[in-house]
């Protein structure tokens, strides 16, 4: 890994300030996607170092939390300007280890510095209540306190600002932290800690814990009764999975889980205006994100003319390394994701789908997917029911509105959905009537900061961003003031 900066490049757990080494002396690999390269090889933490962990981060969550907000608002502002400082080294080890280009890579470092910037912001907003009382020598006052241990579970999509958005806001309350990155994706969530320790967050605060037994490492992380919340990105599946082992002690938990994102196309939509949200909504790292388009459905009227424009903007992909400067598209995480997509696209097509374009793997790895263009796509297609995530666009046909939305709604699932159409009665209607957490009109780039991330039905609970994401990490409490006598 010449060119990285070698000061960000950690092959140990971070933990109580520490780098360390499994008990065990362990080890596993992190693979380059688009290679099959081997990028480092880091300690392989189980449920021991996940408790040890836990452990650390109990003992300094007092000394965390009675900072007062300021002082924990300037640390995290630190933070957010080194990281800022290092996004070129941030986002050559993110391409490195994920696959994604490099443009996109710089764009997620400052994504995720923008959580961390904004909740330095919001430490110090989070306010109370003085309720009018029902009795004169009362007093009813409501203040919000930190959950204390928070275990965050973050995928490999986005191992940068996934972890950013949830530790950021963790800490600037006064919790403090046990990160588990995806084993896939575990040097950037460690570059982090390199930032946050130089930014002065204090040992123990926020660790880092890095193995390939995911479900050791959750185990532990569900069952520790000092662990007081959890905090998820990933599959519905492993969502399920720890809410249900959350349950036995009773954790607060935030799910963001997967999608099954709608983008509609009404006949009366900007062409152009559309095609090009579609493009940003569809290929964001190589369709690997839990908010890509996962089903368009388009108006009879323009349906031909959508799919042939949004072909010509698909045969424009460079597929290649994600660290090249002309690619535009990277290989997928690994061969498990690449055979999964063929699956679909070959379930489609046995189905009655038409390839416009690509429909396989690519010629230029067994890690790269062919950008694929489906007509004619049906809801008995495993496309519509299940998460694509690959480069795959499939082309449902509505004739109503009301047709459109029940097919838009028939999921379990309800993260994000877009749709285009200049009616601006339409614009209310169908944007009140999506299960959505978040939807998109006429526009694509939906996720910033400032503005609550988060799903409804299937996708999770919880909402990360804005002035509710800091709501996730704090405990209401009210306090009785009673005997207050008058003069
Ligand atoms: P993806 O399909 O994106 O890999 P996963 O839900 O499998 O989604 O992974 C998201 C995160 O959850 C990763 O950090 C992964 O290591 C972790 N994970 C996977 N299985 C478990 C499990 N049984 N318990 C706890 N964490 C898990």
């Amino acid at each position: 890994m010449s060119p990285l900066n070698s000061k960000l490049i950690k092959t140990q757990c971070y933990m109580d300030g520490c780098w360390q080494d499994a008990a065990d002396g362990g080890r596993f690999e992190v693979l380059n996607p688009a290679s099959g390269e081997r990028v480092a090889e880091l300690a392989n933490a189980g449920a021991k170092e996940a408790k040890l962990a836990i452990e650390a981060a109990h003992a300094a969550l007092p000394a965390w939390r009675a900072k007062t907000a300021k002082e924990r608002s300037q640390i995290l502002h630190r933070w957010f300007r080194l990281v800022m400082d290092h996004q070129e080294d941030l986002a050559q080890i993110l391409t490195a280890e994920q696959g994604k280009v490099l443009a996109e890579a710089r764009g997620e470092i400052a994504y995720g510095a923008s959580y961390i910037e904004w909740f330095s912001e919001e430490a110090k907003r989070v306010y109370g209540d003085v309720i009018p009382a029902p009795a004169g020598d009362r007093r009813i006052v409501v203040i919000k306190q930190p959950v204390g241990v928070v275990a965050s579970i973050t995928p490999w999509n986005f191992p940068n600002a996934m972890l950013a958005r949830k530790a950021a806001a963790a800490l600037a309350v006064g919790c403090t932290v046990v990160a588990k990155p995806a084993s896939e994706t575990p040097l950037s969530a460690l570059a982090l800690a390199v930032l946050g320790e130089e930014a002065g967050i204090p040992p123990g605060v926020f660790n880092v814990v890095c193995g390939d037994d995911a479900e050791a490492i959750g185990r532990e992380l569900t069952a520790h009764p000092l662990v007081r919340k959890v905090t998820f990105t990933g599959s519905t599946a492993v969502g399920k999975l720890l809410l249900k082992q959350c349950a036995e002690t009773v954790k607060k938990t935030s799910m963001e889980l997967g999608g099954n994102a709608p983008f509609m196309v009404f006949d009366d939509a900007d062409l152009e205006a559309a095609v090009a949200g579609a493009m940003a909504a569809k290929f964001r790292n190589a369709g690997q994100t839990c908010v890509c388009v996962n089903r368009f459905l388009v108006q009879e009227g323009i349906y031909d003319a959508f799919a042939a424009r949004l072909a010509e903007e698909v045969a424009k992909f460079k597929l290649g390394n994600g660290a090249e400067s002309d690619t535009t598209m990277g290989p997928l995480i690994h061969g498990k994701a690449v055979a999964k997509v063929k699956e679909m696209v070959e379930d489609a097509v046995g189905k009655g789908a038409e390839v416009l374009m690509g429909g396989g793997v690519s010629a230029v790895g067994p890690e790269y997917f062919e950008p694929t263009v489906l007509i004619n796509a049906s809801a008995e297609m495993r496309i519509h029911a299940e998460e694509i995530f690959g480069p795959v666009v499939a082309l449902f046909r509505f004739k109503s509105e009301a047709e459109g939305l029940a097919l838009a709604n028939e999921t379990p699932f309800g993260l994000a959905a877009y749709f285009y159409t200049q009616d601006a009665s339409r614009q209310w209607r169908v944007g009140e009537a999506l299960e959505a957490g978040m939807v998109g009109i006429n526009e694509t780039g939906i996720s910033n900061e400032m503005a609550p991330f988060g799903g409804i039905k299937e996708s999770g609970s919880g909402r990360e961003g804005s002035k509710y994401g800091i709501e996730d990490y704090v405990e209401i409490k009210y306090m009785c003031m009673g005997g207050i006598s008058g003069s």
